[in-house]
């Protein structure tokens, strides 16, 4: 089993790839506040055993076997979310950060006696996927809200796991599986109001920027 460390660097990685086909060594070193020389070395010794494969002068990317253990890693994390969030009433915010420590020491016999009890959730209480339980999809295209017009409606899908940024839409009362109407945007990184249900709610543009959303078309509606 991989240390903490090369779990976080795992993780890391597979952050910076959602953005860019490479992961960069100085990108990682900045995200997790550690030298270059630190990431090449940890960089190294998962080649070495088969997790990333490192591209000179371009940067890192995941082996198949790296993204099925990120997969999984993602996976523990989001179960311990939906545990703590359903069965001992922890905020959006505590329970994203609880899972980060439980992850970690999480042996397989555990985890799937947790899903199992919880009988196998399709997604953490901040709308990402738990891809155990999930199964193969074809990706959805999703927008973020802030890319919404004014009359558009749409499904909340999911919110990005920022402490700060998940209180604020807990207070707003905002959760996976909303439906939204755009009612006004205002120019200039303003803020967004939300027609949902017969409420108004406001938003800021910067925190629209971290909800992503999935269009809902007139004529699919009913
Ligand atoms: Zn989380
Ligand atoms: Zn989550």
């Amino acid at each position: 089993m991989l240390s903490h460390g090369k779990e976080d660097y795992i993780k890391a990685i597979a952050e910076a790839l959602d953005e860019t086909e490479y992961a960069s060594l100085k990108r990682i070193a900045d995200y997790m506040n550690v030298s270059s020389a630190a990431v090449s070395d940890m960089a190294n010794k998962l080649a070495k055993e088969g997790l990333v494969s490192i591209t000179p002068y371009k940067g890192i990317q995941l082996t198949e076997s790296g993204r099925e253990y990120h997969s999984k890693l993602s996976d523990k994390h989001r179960l311990w979310e939906v545990f703590l969030v359903n069965y001992l009433g922890y905020s959006l915010r505590e329970a994203h950060e609880d899972a980060h420590i439980l992850e970690h020491f999480s042996p397989p016999r555990l985890m799937e006696r947790l899903n199992a009890f919880m009988e196998m959730p399709e997604y953490c209480p901040h709308g990402h996927d738990i891809e155990v339980n999930k199964g193969f999809e074809e990706d959805l295209v999703l927008l973020t809200l802030n890319e919404l017009n004014v009359g558009e409606k749409a499904q909340l899908v999911s919110f990005k796991e920022e402490g700060a940024f998940l209180d604020h839409i807990e207070k707003k009362q905002l959760k996976p599986g909303l439906k939204v109407n755009i009612k006004e945007k205002e120019a200039f990184g303003g803020s967004v109001v939300l027609r949902i249900d017969e409420q108004d709610v406001s938003i800021g543009m910067q925190a629209a920027e971290m909800i992503k959303v999935k269009r809902i078309k007139e004529n699919y509606e009913h």
